[in-house]
């Protein structure tokens, strides 16, 4: 019996798993991901909830043949590094990934991959419509996407192919993103930009709102809970769907995916006002063949289980490169 171990980390916690050689979880174990003091606190992090996954699975860690992690970005893959994560304090400046897993596992068998990459990854291993060109795309606190086309996954100079979140949607740029360029897909539609994006809208369009919008903590759940009850929160989930559905379009018609899978925290509790407008709109987008817009089939665990079909199949996802 081979074992096989992922790990999920993001901004806010940070999960590990054990798996068997079909993927099957045996046990995990997660904690909040450390915000300091240096980026060697959050490497500690990950391998504390791997050594705990491991006693809870009572598998040594050294049995575990190979391991994938689906990290937030920026990624240096040569260095196996997260260097200056966006969303976290900057004290956190290198977070070492690669070298000290593979040193705990003893195994060099460790891939490192972005998160929404990961997200492609378990969707092609995990999903039964899994073609060879097919995208996954998050829309949480941020925006992302991976890709694979011709049966490859995407990684790109330094693994960041899926920054999407950051392509510009609005030439108008009227609002400045994390990043501090103008007029990126998520400066508009992440979970953490809608408040101010709603703000803007409000200040725009004049309609009365019963939107607590002076709240200091008015969040992006606000919108969608008063929607189809408030003409502000309305338009503002129309203006959501209208630059999700370009931000999609622009990734039909450069990979040509037959099916885009929708996850992230914004789609996931919103199916309704996130994720089915688009199969309707962008039909009206795309120019050459329309992909299928679909919800994750695995919710808030699809960059876990990307990161252990990734460990399983060599990095692609791919079921017939599994391991025997
Ligand atoms: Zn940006």
């Amino acid at each position: 019996m081979g074992y096989y171990a992922g790990v999920d980390l993001g901004a806010t916690n940070v999960r590990a798993a054990v798996a068997d050689e079909e993927g099957t979880v045996i046990a995990t174990h997660d904690r909040s991901t450390p915000q300091g003091p240096a980026g060697i606190a959050v490497t500690e992090a990950v391998l504390g909830c791997l050594r705990t996954a491991c006693t809870s699975a009572d598998v040594a860690p050294s049995e575990i043949r190979a391991a994938g992690i689906g990290s937030i970005g920026p990624l240096d893959l040569a260095e196996g590094t997260v260097d200056n994560p966006a969303n976290l304090p900057d004290s956190i400046d290198r977070i070492p990934l690669t070298g000290p897993v593979e040193q705990l596992i003893e195994s060099d068998q460790v891939f490192l991959h972005n998160d929404t990459n990961a997200g492609v990854i378990g969707e092609r291993f995990h999903s039964d419509r899994n073609p060879d060109d097919m995208a996954y795309v998050t829309i949480s606190s941020g925006i992302g996407a991976g890709v694979t086309v011709d049966g490859n996954v995407l990684s790109g100079w330094d693994g960041n192919a899926g920054e999407v979140g950051h392509m510009v949607v609005d030439p108008q740029g009227r609002r400045t993103c994390g990043c501090g360029r103008e007029g990126h897909w998520e400066a508009y539609c992440s979970g953490d930009n809608i408040p101010e994006y709603a703000r803007m809208l409000a200040d725009e369009s004049q309609v009365d709102t019963a939107l607590p919008l002076d709240d200091p903590d008015f969040s992006a759940p606000d919108v969608f809970e008063y929607a189809g009850m408030d003409q502000l929160a309305d338009h503002v989930v129309d203006q959501l769907v209208h630059w999700n559905t370009l931000g999609l379009t622009n990734i039909a018609q450069a990979y040509a995916p037959i099916v885009i899978y929708v996850g992230g925290a914004v789609a996931l509790n919103n199916e309704e006002l996130v994720v089915d407008p688009l199969r309707d709109r962008i039909d009206d987008y795309v120019f050459n063949n329309v992909p299928d817009v679909e919800l994750t089939t695995l919710g808030d665990e699809v960059v876990l289980k990307g990161a252990i079909a990734s460990a399983i199949t060599d990095g692609t996802g791919d079921r017939s490169r599994m391991r025997s």
